[in-house]
C-alpha cells in the first residue's frame, strides 16, 4: 500500500515515498514532521510548475 503524494511544508519539495513507509523527514530540505499528504490538484500544478523553474535554471550552466 503506498503512502501517496507527500509534499513539505517547509520548502513545498513534493514528491512519491517508493516505500510503502511514512517518511519522517523531507528529502529535499531535510527537516523533520514538515511532510503533509498532498491530494488536492492544486498540488500538482504547483510542482508541474516548480520542475520547470528548476530546468530553466539548470540550462543555465
Ligand atoms: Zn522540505
Amino acid at each position: 500500500m503506498n503512502v501517496g503524494r507527500l509534499y513539505c511544508t517547509s520548502c513545498n519539495y513534493q514528491f512519491v515515498p517508493k516505500t510503502d513507509k511514512m517518511p519522517i523527514r523531507c528529502p529535499y530540505c531535510d527537516k523533520d514532521g514538515t511532510l503533509e499528504k498532498a491530494t488536492q490538484a492544486q498540488d500538482l500544478i504547483d510542482e508541474i510548475s516548480r520542475e520547470t523553474v528548476e530546468r530553466e535554471e539548470r540550462e543555465k550552466y
